[in-house]
């Protein structure tokens, strides 16, 4: 096993958990500080952040089938959403059917998870790809997953709309896209 030392704090490291960066060998965390302190001097965060909006328009635009259908497709999807139905299960005051034998899982209802699993998958390579590692990656998604959760607890609490709380909560995906 080729041991070597990281450049910048001296860590000794497994030859290939180091990252080349302008000529220095790093460890992943000197590396991802670099890359940060880089991110944050640069103009390149506000590109980032315009090209990430480009692409959840993008995103939204294309499940709609065409900017035309966007509005529609979207009252659609609140409508079939988990939440509308819980909303107005609530107002509704009503009692969910109890089906014999169908454990109703109300725990499915609570969890509201922003990200799909095809997200999760795409921000998971491409975080990896940025120098961190598979551990590190894996415990940012669960992060920012719980984080926004919380904040839409929260929000939900001051009565924000859905669509306000979606908003932050793809601020909170930004956030780490642009660590
Ligand atoms: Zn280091």
């Amino acid at each position: 096993m080729i041991k070597k030392k990281c450049d910048k704090c001296g860590q000794e490291e497994r030859q290939r958990n180091l990252r080349r960066l302008n000529g220095y060998w790093l460890c992943t965390k000197c590396y991802v500080e670099v890359r940060k302190n880089h991110r944050n001097k640069t103009i390149e965060v506000s590109g980032i952040r315009g090209e990430l909006r480009r692409l959840d328009a993008k995103r939204k635009e294309e499940s709609a089938g065409g900017k035309e259908n966007l509005r529609e497709y979207q009252r659609k999807r609140y409508r079939d959403s988990k939440d509308y139905k819980v909303k107005e299960y609530r107002t509704k005051d009503s009692i969910l059917p109890v089906i014999k034998g169908i454990k109703i899982k109300r725990e499915s209802i609570k969890s509201n998870s922003f990200l799909t699993i095809q997200e999760k998958q795409t921000l998971l390579r491409l975080l990896m790809k940025r120098g961190l590692t598979f551990e590190e990656t894996i415990d940012r998604i669960k992060c920012l997953v719980s984080e926004q959760s919380r904040i839409r607890n929260l929000m939900k609490t001051q009565n924000k709309s859905e669509e306000q709380i979606k908003q932050k909560q793809f601020q909170l995906l930004e956030e780490l896209y642009n660590f």
